[in-house]
This record gives C-alpha cells, structure tokens and sequence, in this order.
C-alpha cells in the first residue's frame, strides 16, 4: 500500500477498530485514515504515578503496580468479569464490561506483577478500576499518550486514545511538497512531525505553534492548488471573441434615469475586455447589497446580444426572475427580445419559449433553475450570468460553465460580503471584479431594534411613514402559525395588520402561485398596496426603490449577514430608509452585541467579519449547504497571513505557466477532504 492509499483508506484498515468502532466514528464525520488526523485533543489527561491503593483518590487516573492473585469469571450472562489484585496487603478489583477472558488473561496473568492504568473507583469498600488498560514495558513515546477527545457516546476515551496513538506510530513519511522558501517559514518542521505535536498537546497550547500552522497552510495551498487548476483548465478554453462597439453601450448609458458609479464602470470594461478576448470569461461580479450589480450585468448582457449572441441570466427565485424579466422589457425593449422561463411556465407557453429560442428570436431569456436543468436548445448562447447564487459550490460552478458550451462566457454576482480570505477560498477559480461603493444618492439605513410588547409604537410610525407615501417591508420567518416554533407567521401578521391597514395590506410567500405573486408584485409596485408581509423570500435581491421602511419580525433568528441581507431590500431610492428588528423579551447578550453591530454598521464586509467571529465562517448564509468543505484547522479569520502567502505561491505557480507537478501529492492528499470528490 502506498502512503497515500493508508492515509485515504476506510478507518476500519486500523487494527482494533471492527464495525461497531467505524459506525461510532463514522458519526463524527470520520471516515478515513487522514479524516481521524484533524480530531484534536482537547486537554490532556493527566496520570498520577503508582501509589499505595489506600491513598487512592476516586475519580484520578492512575498508573499502579499490581499482582493479580485471583480470576473471577461468572458464567452469567451480562454480569462482568473480575480479577481480584493486590499490592502489599491491600486489594484492587478490576472489572470488566465486554472483554474476553482470554484478552483479561493475557493482560493480567495472575501473580505477575503489571502495571495498568485505570481511573480509581469505589464501590462496597472497595477499590477498583473499571476496564483498566495495560501499560506496555516496551512504551514508545506514543503510547503514553492520554487525551481527552469529544467522542460520541459508545466510544470510550480510552479505546480512541488507543486508535489514534496506534495510526500515529503507523504515520507515514512523505516527501516535503512544500517549496523551501515556504518551509523555512515553519522552520522546516515535516508534516508528519507537525501532526504528532499537535495530538500531543492540548488544542489550545498548539495552535499558534509553527506545527499547527505549517498544516493550516498545507490546507489551504491545497484548496488554492486545486482552484487555480480549474481556473487553469478554463482558461485554455479558446472562444470566438464578441464582436461590439462602446458607441452602442454609450447610447444606452446615456437614456439611464442614473450614471454609472466608478466601479460599475471599471466593472463593465473587465467585463467587456473578458467577452472581447478570445479566453472564456469565468467571472465573479461582487458588491454590497444595493450596489448595483444588476445593470452591470444587463449591460453585458445588451453587448453579448449585440454581437450575435443570446444571453441566459439565472436568478434563485421566480420572483427575482421574474422582476429582472421585467425590467429589461420595460427599459430596453429596443435593444432586445427577452422571455421568462421558470418551473411554473405553462406547458404552451414553455413551447412557444423553445421554439422561439431555437429560431433565435428570444435574445435574453431569464429564469430559474429550469433554464438549464431542462433540454433547452439555444441557437447561439454567448453569456450566462448567474444572479445571487452564493449558494452554488465550485462544482456546480464548473459544470454550469461547461454547460454553455465553450463560446459561452460566465458572469456570476454575489452580494455576500466576505473577507477577501473567503473569497479567494470560496471563488478562486474565478476572476474577481468588485463594486466597492454605493451609488452616492444613498443614505445609511437607520435601524432600530423594539421589544414585540411595543409593537403600538411600531405601527404608530407605519402609520406616519404611509401617510408620508412611504411603502413597507413586513418580514416574518413562518408562513403558517407553527405548534413547534413560537415566531410571527406572514399569515397571521397579514390578517393582523389587515385589521389595521385594510386593503392597503398584502401578502406574498414561496407557496402562493406564479401568477398569485405577480398580482401581488404588481399591485406593490404601482404602489396600490402600501405594506407588504412576507417571508424570506424578498431576501435575494428584490428592488423597490421606493420601500424605505422594513420590519423584521423575529430578529434574532437570522445571522447578521442575512439581518444585513433583508435590510438591503430597503434604502435603494433616494428617500431616508429604516429597519426595525423586532425581538422577544430577554435576548441573550450574544444577540445584543449582534443587534449593536447592525445598528453601527452599514457596509456589508464589516458586517461579515464580524458575523465570521461570532458564528464561525461555516455557518454564514448557507455555505454550508453549498458543499463548501471547511477547513479542518485553517481560518479565514486568524490565518490571514497563512491566506495571503497561500495566494502569493499560487500566483507564482500562475505566472509559471501553471506547473502543478511538484503539487499532485498536496492535491491528491487533501482534494479528498478539501472542496470537491470530482476529478478534474
Ligand atoms: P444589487 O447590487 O443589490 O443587485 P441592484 O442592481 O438591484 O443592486 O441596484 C439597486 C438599485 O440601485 C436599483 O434600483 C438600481 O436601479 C439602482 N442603481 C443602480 N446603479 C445606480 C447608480 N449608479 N446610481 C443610482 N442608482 C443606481
Ligand atoms: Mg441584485
């Protein structure tokens, strides 16, 4: 067996570990070898040395010289067995749950004297250890090994410790795939040497040390590795260049009601020198929520259709699609044909809309899923821009790039603010173009957090700001009334507000129809309805310009980055826009702190790092779900340094025509554990 294949293989491949042992350890998420490596002692256990067995203090764990002078083996079912010992006059029973007798006769032979291990109990005036170990003469430095582990219930402390101690005397030695610059940083210390330090010391001793950071960087130069190999692969890809000309994008900048902001125009030249080069563009477009991104990208998506092209634009929900539809029919009818086409399009409709992009009489169809998930012909797709879909992993990333075809560019935007260590984890096989700044007209939100027993003061001001001819976003996190959760329901707050409001209330959710949530939308954006009660669902993107208050029922169930998220669903005119977060009594002081940040703070990527130190970087909007593996030991937040000498090494193997040779091994190790199971 080749290195490699031990570190990757089944943990079963571990002498003493049989089915029972795996499936416990399955449960921890360890599958493999290499998996049990990144579970890290807690704390040790500390031994006190052999001891007189009067002095025993119950509940330490000791290592005591014995003489076994008396087997005790019931023939019961279910009853333990026991071997009674001595030490000078006094007695020490050892009992035992599920051993064999040949297992307790090997390791206790009677009148022997042993040394063993065990935690001092006592039961009936007497001492004893339950389930003791043998402490070997022939100690290698492993063995003596005790740490404490979170383990699942089943498994024991001492059984673990015997495992993991068992596959670090098995370590193997691989070559240093680190190149010598990088190495001497962590004053050369090898990769096994650093695993064997950091399982024989408590997590928190180890982690600044160079052992701890030598393998974060061997985490996160791998994922890079493997990124800037996609990256790589993509860029080979030779397209047809689009052929178009600025006057034509001029004219239409022109009959904006706005100007382009700085960075939206630096923005749209990379994206115009990508499409005009003979490389596939594969390009993430990043910015704030409100900072205009969607102009950016239908610009492109004007140019592509004007150098002969049609344009597929994905959004996360029918509703957002359906809005995007919209407004390129109502602001550039002239220069366009454009089609929704979601799951709910009617089955003639759906016809019409593939025949018509067949023939090449829909130049820009935008949708849902469904516009690739379906066998959809196009007759001449040049860009797919992909709306919000931070959820996405870069697996899904690659095959919707190659789905397009080679002379098919891609155009992804974000609006989840990151630290830059995330992004280069989350889209480094992608370039990069960011909208730093706001278009000036805006205004910080203002944002207010009430008690739910004040809720007359909340609909006091609803009442001012309707009057004022203000509309309102009314959130909830249930559709229904639920027996489970105590929270706000869209429903009930709907009838409730109905009450107050009249007709000028409305409500759209995820289980209302297509054409039900049209109406609805259409109603609010002629401003027919002032107040609109939802669920998450206006989340993603949704614009209305002129909605500047939303009411967020239920605050602290969202992350400060979705609180973020919501918030940006107001503030996009030019009036003055506030937030109210509504809360239950007693918050915890976690969730004051959090409220404080939202209240201080209107940029996006402050907000997210400080979500990232509260939460941790897994659990921010969903990128758990997006099969985005963490890292077992890195972190974006405290390993900046580790980050930014990861980018610097790729960028030299960039600039070195992408040689990836000396880094298969790296790959190959931590691809596994790292973002994706597809070879690529
Ligand atoms: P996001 O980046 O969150 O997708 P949008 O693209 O939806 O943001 O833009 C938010 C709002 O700002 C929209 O109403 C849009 O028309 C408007 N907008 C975009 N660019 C500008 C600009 N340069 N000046 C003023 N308003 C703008
Ligand atoms: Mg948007």
């Amino acid at each position: 067996m080749s290195n490699f294949e031990y570190l990757l293989s089944s943990i079963n491949a571990i002498n003493g570990v049989g089915k029972k042992t795996t499936s416990l350890l399955n449960k921890k998420k360890i599958f493999t070898i290499f998996d049990l490596l990144w579970h890290l002692p807690l704390a040790k256990i500390e031994t006190s040395e052999d001891t007189e067995i009067e002095n025993l203090q119950v509940g330490k764990i000791y290592n005591i010289k014995v003489v076994p002078i008396k087997y005790n083996f019931p023939r019961i079912k279910n009853l333990p067995n026991k071997v009674i010992c001595q030490k000078n006059n006094d007695k020490l029973e050892c009992i035992f749950f599920n051993s064999y007798e040949g297992y307790i006769r090997k390791i206790l032979p009677l009148n022997k004297e042993v040394l063993i291990k065990g935690k001092a109990g006592h039961f009936r005036n007497k001492f004893q250890f339950i389930n003791p170990t043998l402490v070997n003469s022939d100690n290698s430095k492993f063995i003596n090994k005790d740490y404490k582990y979170s383990l699942t219930e089943g498994l024991t402390l001492n059984k673990y410790n015997q495992i993991i101690n068992n596959v670090l005397k098995n370590l193997p030695d691989l070559d240093e795939w680190l190149p010598v610059e990088i190495s001497k940083i962590f004053d050369n210390v090898s990769w096994k040497e650093s695993i064997i330090k950091i399982h024989n010391n408590d997590i928190n001793l180890v982690r600044s040390s160079k052992y701890f950071k030598r393998l974060a960087f061997d985490e996160i130069f791998a994922n890079f590795l493997l990124s800037s190999k996609i990256r790589s692969k993509i860029k080979k890809i030779k397209k047809k260049n689009k052929i178009f000309d600025l006057n034509y994008q001029n004219e239409i900048l022109k009959n904006l009601k706005f100007k382009l902001t700085d960075d939206q125009i630096l923005a749209l030249d990379k994206i115009n020198n990508d499409m005009k080069s003979k490389q596939k563009m594969f390009r993430l477009l990043q910015g704030d929520v409100g900072s205009g991104k969607t102009i950016v990208s239908i610009i492109a998506a004007l140019n592509a259709v004007k150098a002969g092209y049609q344009v597929a634009i994905m959004a996360p929900t029918e509703i957002l699609a359906a809005q995007h539809c919209n407004y390129i029919e109502e602001n550039f009818k002239n220069y366009c044909n454009v089609d929704l086409l979601t799951s709910k399009t009617e089955y003639r409709n759906r016809k019409k809309i593939l025949n018509n992009l067949s023939n090449n009489r829909i130049n820009i169809l935008v949708g849902t899923h469904s516009l690739f998930q379906n066998k959809l012909s196009y007759n001449n797709l040049g860009l797919i821009i992909i709306d919000e879909q931070h959820k996405f992993g870069v697996v899904q990333r690659k095959k919707l790039s190659d789905k397009g075809g080679d002379n098919c560019d891609v155009l992804v935007m974000s609006a989840t603010p990151i630290p830059r260590t995330m992004m280069m984890t989350i889209y480094g096989d992608m370039d990069i173009s960011l909208i730093k700044t706001k278009p000036k007209s805006r205004k910080a939100i203002k944002t207010y957090s009430k008690n739910e027993s004040k809720i007359k003061e909340v609909i006091q001001f609803i009442n001012k700001e309707i009057s004022n001819k203000n509309q309102i976003f009314w959130v909830c996190p249930l559709i229904n009334d639920s027996k489970k959760i105590d929270h706000q329901s869209a429903v009930k707050k709907y009838q409730t507000l109905n009450k107050i409001f009249k007709e000028k209330v409305d409500i759209i959710h995820g289980e209302m129809s297509k054409n039900q949530k049209d109406l609805v939308l259409k109603k609010f954006s002629e401003k027919k309805t002032d107040i609109l009660v939802s669920t998450t669902v206006i989340e993603v993107g949704i614009d209305f310009p002129n909605a500047n208050v939303i009411v967020i029922e239920n605050a602290n169930k969202y992350g400060l980055t979705q609180l973020h998220q919501l918030r940006g669903r107001v503030g996009r005119g030019e009036k003055e826009a506030t937030c109210i977060l509504i809360f239950k009594s007693n918050l915890s002081k976690n969730a004051r702190k959090r409220i404080k940040i939202l209240k201080n703070n209107n940029d996006g990527f402050k907000i997210a790092e400080e979500d990232l130190k509260i939460r941790g970087y897994g659990d921010i909007l969903g990128f758990k779900q997006s099969g985005i593996k963490k890292y077992n030991l890195a972190d974006p937040m405290q390993h900046k340094d580790l980050f930014y000498l990861a980018e610097s090494q790729i960028k030299k193997i960039e600039n070195n025509n992408f040689n990836f040779e000396s880094y298969n091994k790296l790959i190959k190790l931590y691809d596994k554990v790292s973002i994706i199971n597809e070879s690529i």
